[in-house]
């Protein structure tokens, strides 16, 4: 006979309700919305960065890679380095602002040093249509937008750099498939994210909620995954600075719950289309 999973609870199924009562996640039979909300809590509270599953970030500056590549001289770098100081860009832009590498050459450096590809175009046509199913308030938090349909277990994704390594672990962890990041201009990365998903209509199959209250977070991925049928919820969590996100798959619905640490107090419930 089951026994409700929370530790500090421990009630048994049949003593009290009827055989088809309680919640059952991932397998374990919960007696109450009460107790799936402790255990809910106390996994937002524990719940870990995932490993990266990516190669170590490139040792070699990009200095090196455009002297290397594009030929930019040992004194053109110092003088950037020197109008990076005041200008506060980054590398990358400092040196197209010179003038003395183009974006496609910066990208492509960037790229090299972190071991990804790169893209130097891509179209918005692409991901207007949410590949891979996110929902656009995910693709941004995990700073990755899918432009392709997964296939065997793999999805191509663009970034803008530096590469968002919690970003895709997160990614990888909460959605089981392997992202292949590409890096993009920080122009086209803004373009994609604010297309991503702008064609859908239609019935709601995923629920996104932003929050920075733990209660919050908890009493919802309860409500969650005591809704529908009740019959098996999935619960998958991810940690990725600041975040933590839990996804909820139940009933054919996936709600993603972030919870924001050390934010405004601010709570957004969003609803998108799949
Ligand atoms: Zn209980």
């Amino acid at each position: 006979m089951p026994r409700c999973a929370r530790s500090s609870c421990g009630r048994w199924s049949p003593w009290f309700r009827r055989r088809d009562a309680g919640i059952t996640i991932d397998g374990r039979w919960f007696c109450s919305i009460g107790c799936v909300e402790g255990v809910a809590r106390r996994r937002l509270l524990d719940a870990r960065p995932s490993a990266t599953g990516l190669p170590p970030a490139g040792q070699i500056r990009l200095g090196v890679w455009l002297r290397h590549q594009d030929g930019l001289s040992e004194q053109q770098v110092e003088q950037v380095l020197e109008a990076q100081r005041h200008s506060g860009l980054r590398f990358g832009a400092q040196v197209t602002t010179l003038g003395w590498a183009s974006r496609e050459a910066v990208l492509r450096a960037l790229a090299r040093q972190a071991g990804v590809g790169y893209l130097a175009e891509l179209d918005a046509s692409n991901v207007t249509h949410a590949p891979a199913g996110l929902s656009p308030h995910a693709a941004r938090a995990l700073s990755l937008v899918p432009f392709c349909e997964p296939e065997r277990g793999r999805v191509k994704v663009a970034c803008a750099a530096p590469l968002p390594r919690m970003g895709l672990a997160a990614f990888r962890r909460l959605t089981g498939m392997t992202p292949e990041p590409y890096f993009v201009t920080d122009d086209t990365w803004d373009t994609l994210v604010t297309a991503y998903g702008s064609a859908l209509e239609g019935p709601t199959s995923s629920r996104f909620i932003e929050t920075s209250d733990l209660s919050e977070a908890a009493a919802t991925i309860a409500a969650a995954a005591a809704g529908g049928s009740g019959a098996n919820a999935r619960l998958t969590e991810a940690r990725f600075e600041p975040y933590t996100w839990v996804r909820v798959e139940n009933d054919g619905i996936t709600h993603d719950v972030l919870l924001a640490s050390g934010g405004a107090g601010a709570c957004q419930v969003l609803s998108t289309s799949h």
